[in-house]
C-alpha cells in the first residue's frame, strides 16, 4: 500500500483511478473531433456531384434551385438543430440548413 497525499492507494486502486482519467479524457475529446470531421465536405465528390453547398444562395443561379429551397425545408432532411442536421443523401455526415443541393425534394 502506497500513500499519496496522505491517503492510501494499492496498485489496483491506482490502475483503476488511470484508467477511468484515460477514459473521461478520451469521452470529453470525441465530440470535438466530431465537430470538425462530420460536416459535408462541399469539395468531396459526392458533394461536387449534387452540387451541394453551405449556403443556399450560393446556388441561386443553378438551372434546378427553386426560390427558398433548402436543406432545412427538404423532404431529405432528418433533423438537427438551427445550424446542421442529418441528410439521407450524406449518411453520418451534417449538412447546413441553409445549405442546398440538386436531390432537393419539398417536404410534403
Ligand atoms: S438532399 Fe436535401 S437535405 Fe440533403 S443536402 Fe440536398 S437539399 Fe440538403
Amino acid at each position: 500500500m502506497k500513500k499519496f497525499h496522505g491517503k492510501s492507494f494499492d496498485r489496483r486502486g491506482v490502475l483503476k483511478l488511470a484508467a477511468l482519467g484515460t477514459g473521461v479524457l478520451a469521452t470529453a475529446r470525441i465530440p470535438a473531433v466530431f465537430a470538425q470531421d462530420d460536416r459535408v465536405d462541399p469539395e468531396s465528390a459526392q458533394a461536387k456531384s449534387l452540387n451541394y453547398v453551405h449556403d443556399a444562395a450560393e446556388a441561386a443561379e443553378h438551372e434546378r434551385f427553386k426560390e427558398g429551397s433548402n436543406c432545412a425545408n427538404c423532404q431529405l432532411w432528418q433533423g438537427g438543430d438551427a445550424e446542421w442536421g442529418a441528410c439521407a443523401i450524406f449518411p453520418g455526415k451534417k449538412v447546413a440548413s441553409v445549405g442546398w443541393c440538386t436531390a432537393w425534394v419539398a417536404k410534403n
